[in-house]
């Protein structure tokens, strides 16, 4: 059998040219599990022994035949590209035939490897520059095992350089678990020392997948949208967003994007989704979200850094509408979105009922007319002045009126900011210059009118009619920009608490609520509804205890 593994013309040779990548065990782990997942492998083994500096990734992948082995660790040999017009067309994660041949100038290398086809393996040992120096037949499964051992003997220094043995193993275990979001297909098994560390089962989504890397967050917590984009040919969007009234970090820590099986740093990327989370978290805090996009690689350039780990994505302004509009679809309060929460649950009955409505074909002409057909909420009745009991087809929710009224109104004035002019003025003393100039730069007409006195000319819109307008005024003059401003006012004119409300206005504003763009939080990032659903009752009722007919089950 012809070799597939070729070395690499110079010229293409040049044109990738990578710069020093290998720097640490977890860039040790994370170019064989590449290579692994590469080689189509579903089941990968990492055994790590960092004191001898030794790490081995063994898999079920398609393995190599002899002249592969011959080839594999010789400079710039991959089986992945052949000429500089395939550069555009990568679709593996490696592809500079680089990393094999820097491991035998940095440690001593070892494969063992057989072909699904072939009934018999191969042990190779590779010396210097790559030439394999033993190469014997042996009896092994199909797939491959990579043995590195004593990285970095030959260089001291670089040794030296490392951060202690624990942050390294934490490297290594943030870089398998990135990978493996990008690969939930695949079962995970890591060692150290002879010992399991941990491991990391498949699961059929990211979403899925999460909760055993990020336990703090439960899989009801998240809402996965897929998209199939038809331009450019064939892309996926894939999004993993954490429900902001149920998930939120003290830092940007999970704010992901990965790219054709890799995570990578896209600030544009990050930068849209904190943005289409704007307004729906408490101060300070962050969004979880995993962006995966699935694109041609002529869309991708790699070379931010030599490390392969920025990008730049060409028509980013496209991505960036397409990812906003997805993080908005998944904070919707949709059926679509509603019926995530019926993975669990026994009553098959209802889950017919969502499955005939559902049509969960999430195709964006299908989105739309999710959007459209709202769920049925129905008000049932008030409770304490406070909260409004709401009827729905998965179960049933309590929605606290003030918050649920104020996301309505704030809004309302982000998409119509109005300043009315009222009549007569509006007259406020002893405001410091400060106030003044804040009261301007919000747009507020305001001027002299005499001894420590100003004139308010206009004022926004909701503020109008109100008898608290003065204060309202005043608390805008004390500093924030206008989006404060305009939260402020949304806050000020809400329903307040403790307000008796009837049927007829309580079903007025859940169906201004439920058309909201962001449902789930208020402004200041306060959940605004309470969920009880179908599948949480039946749980708490035992439900699953089949007693007898009589029970009405
Ligand atoms: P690259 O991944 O950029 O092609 P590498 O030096 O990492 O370069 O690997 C060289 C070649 O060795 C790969 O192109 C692949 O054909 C082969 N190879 C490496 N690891 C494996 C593996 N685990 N299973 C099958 N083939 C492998
Ligand atoms: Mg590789």
């Amino acid at each position: 059998m012809a070799s597939t593994i070729q070395a690499l013309p110079t010229e293409v040779v040049y044109l990738i040219t990578a710069g020093e990548v290998i720097d640490s065990l977890a860039a040790v782990v994370r170019e064989l599990v590449e290579n692994s997942l590469d080689a189509g492998a579903t089941r990968i083994v990492v055994s790590l022994w960092p004191q001898q500096w030794r790490i081995r990734v063994a898999d079920n992948g398609c393995g190599m035949d002899e002249a592969d082995l011959q080839q594999a660790a010789l400079a710039h040999s991959t089986s992945k590209i052949r000429s500089s017009d395939d550069l555009w067309k990568i679709h593996s994660l490696g592809f500079r035939g680089e990393a094999l041949h820097s491991l035998t100038t940095l440690a001593d290398l070892e494969i063992f490897s057989r072909p699904e086809t072939s009934n018999v393996g191969w042990r190779v040992v590779y010396g210097a520059g790559g030439k394999p120096r033993t190469f014997a037949a042996t009896a092994i499964a199909p797939g491959t095992v990579v043995t590195v051992s004593d990285l970095f003997g030959n260089c001291a220094a670089r040794r030296q350089g490392l951060p202690t043995t624990a942050q390294q193993m934490r490297g290594v275990q943030l870089a398998i678990q990135q990978i493996a979001l990008c690969h939930p297909h695949v079962t995970w098994q890591v060692w150290q020392n002879d010992r399991q560390w941990f491991s990391i089962s498949p699961a059929p989504t990211t979403g899925q997948l999460l909760p055993q890397i990020l336990p703090q967050v439960r899989p009801s917590d998240l809402q996965e949208v897929q998209l199939q984009l038809p331009q450019p040919q064939n892309s996926t969007l894939n999004l993993v967003v954490g429900l902001p009234d149920r998930c939120h970090r003290r830092r940007a820590d999970w704010v992901r994007v990965a790219i054709n099986g890799r995570m990578v740093k896209c600030p544009e990327l990050e930068q849209t989704i904190l943005a289409a989370f704007y307004k729906t978290l408490p101060r300070d805090r962050y969004p979880v979200c995993i962006l995966k996009l699935a694109i041609s690689p002529e869309q991708i350039n790699w070379n931010r850094n030599p490390a392969k780990s920025e990008i730049y994505l060409h028509k980013i302004d496209y991505w960036q509408e397409q990812i906003t509009q997805a993080i908005d679809q998944a904070l919707r309060i949709s059926p679509a979105n509603l019926k995530e929460s019926f993975h669990t649950t026994r009553v098959s009955k209802l889950l017919k009922v969502a499955e005939a409505k559902g049509g969960y074909n999430l195709s964006p002409q299908s989105n739309q007319a999710e959007n459209s057909t709202q769920p049925s909420l129905k008000a049932i009745a008030q409770l304490s002045n406070t909260y409004i009991v709401v009827e729905h087809p998965n179960g049933m929710w309590l929605v606290e009126q003030h918050i649920a009224h104020e996301r309505v109104l704030y809004e309302q004035i982000c998409d119509n900011w109005q300043l009315v002019p009222i009549e007569p003025a509006l007259i406020l003393y002893q405001l410091s210059s400060v106030q003044v100039s804040q009261l301007q730069r919000i747009g507020i007409d305001i001027e002299p009118f005499g001894e420590q006195l100003w004139a308010i000319r206009t004022v926004p819109a909701l503020l109008q009619q109100r008898e608290d307008c003065a204060e309202a005024i005043l608390e805008l003059s004390w500093g924030g920009d206008l989006e404060i401003a305009q939260v402020a006012v949304a806050c000020r004119s809400a329903i307040r608490n403790g307000t008796p409300m009837n049927r007829e206005e309580m079903q007025t504003l859940l169906e201004q609520w439920q058309k909201t763009r962001n449902p789930r939080t208020c402004p200041h990032g306060r959940p605004i509804y309470l969920s009880l659903e179908e599948p949480a009752l039946a749980r708490f009722f035992r439900r699953n205890w089949v007693i007898g007919k009589s029970h009405g089950i």
